[in-house]
This record gives structure tokens, C-alpha cells and sequence, in this order.
């Protein structure tokens, strides 16, 4: 019997939020995943930009995801880049209820389990310097 996917434990190297990603980051720890909506086009855009990736408008609002989506595809990591990361861990895009993809990792499921198109939903797990990331699990 294998191993369920567990959320990272030490400290790991990550991106510093700056203007434009502090708003997510400060969602992430609230347990909410937030993303950027065009007010023009209606566009869902994530990761956050200044600008609309479709229409090239400027007026991004914030809204807040369901948290819910599908796999759209993954890799399972046994020999990580760094000896930050324990292995094995599973990145992953998700394709999101709203209309955006989302990279994370699965935790919850072992490795030999994951499969496309199954239902996953956000979790939130604190790694480290009070950085929450959002993780995804099978519903
Ligand atoms: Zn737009």
C-alpha cells in the first residue's frame, strides 16, 4: 500500500509577495483562494497581472474562488531540486471552476491514484515564515 501525498513540513524557498501578489498571499492565509477578474472582457486571470492577458484591460478586480476544479495534469516528484522538498510530492495544474488553471500540489491521494479530471479541492497548509499555500485534494 502506498503513501498518501502530504503538504511540505520545513521551510521552503518561495516567492517574496510583492504589490501585486499580496492580496493573494493575505487570502491564502485566511483559507481563501482569490483570483483577478477583467472588468471589461470578464476574463479570470491568475497568476495576478496589472494587465488582462485577453483584452489588455487594466481594470483587474479581485473575486474569490470556489476553491473547487478539476486535474487538468501533474508530475510526481521523487528526486527534488532541493533538499528543501520531501519527496514525493505530486505538482499539479487545476483547471478552475471559474475558468482559470491554478499550479499546486495534491496531497490526500497516493501517487498511483491520481487520475485526469478528478474533482479536487483547495486546502490550505502553513509551510513555514506564516506562508499558507494552497494545496489540492480529491473531493
Ligand atoms: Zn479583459
Amino acid at each position: 500500500m502506498s503513501t498518501l501525498l502530504v503538504p511540505q513540513r520545513g521551510e521552503l524557498p518561495h516567492p517574496v509577495p510583492r504589490a501585486l501578489s499580496a492580496p493573494f498571499w493575505k487570502q491564502c492565509a485566511q483559507g481563501k483562494l482569490v483570483f483577478q477578474r477583467c472588468s471589461s472582457c470578464r476574463w479570470a486571470c491568475f497568476p495576478p497581472a496589472e494587465v488582462c492577458r485577453n483584452c489588455l484591460g487594466t481594470d483587474l478586480k479581485w473575486e474569490t474562488s470556489s476553491g473547487r476544479g478539476t486535474l487538468y495534469s501533474w508530475t510526481v516528484v521523487y528526486r527534488p531540486v532541493t533538499p528543501a522538498f520531501e519527496a514525493p510530492y505530486a505538482p499539479a495544474i487545476v483547471d478552475m471552476e471559474e475558468g482559470y488553471q491554478f499550479l499546486t500540489n495534491l496531497i490526500g491521494i497516493a501517487p498511483e491514484d491520481i487520475r485526469p479530471g478528478m474533482a479536487v479541492t483547495a486546502e490550505f497548509h502553513e509551510v513555514g515564515s506564516g506562508l499558507h499555500l494552497p494545496y489540492f485534494r480529491p473531493v
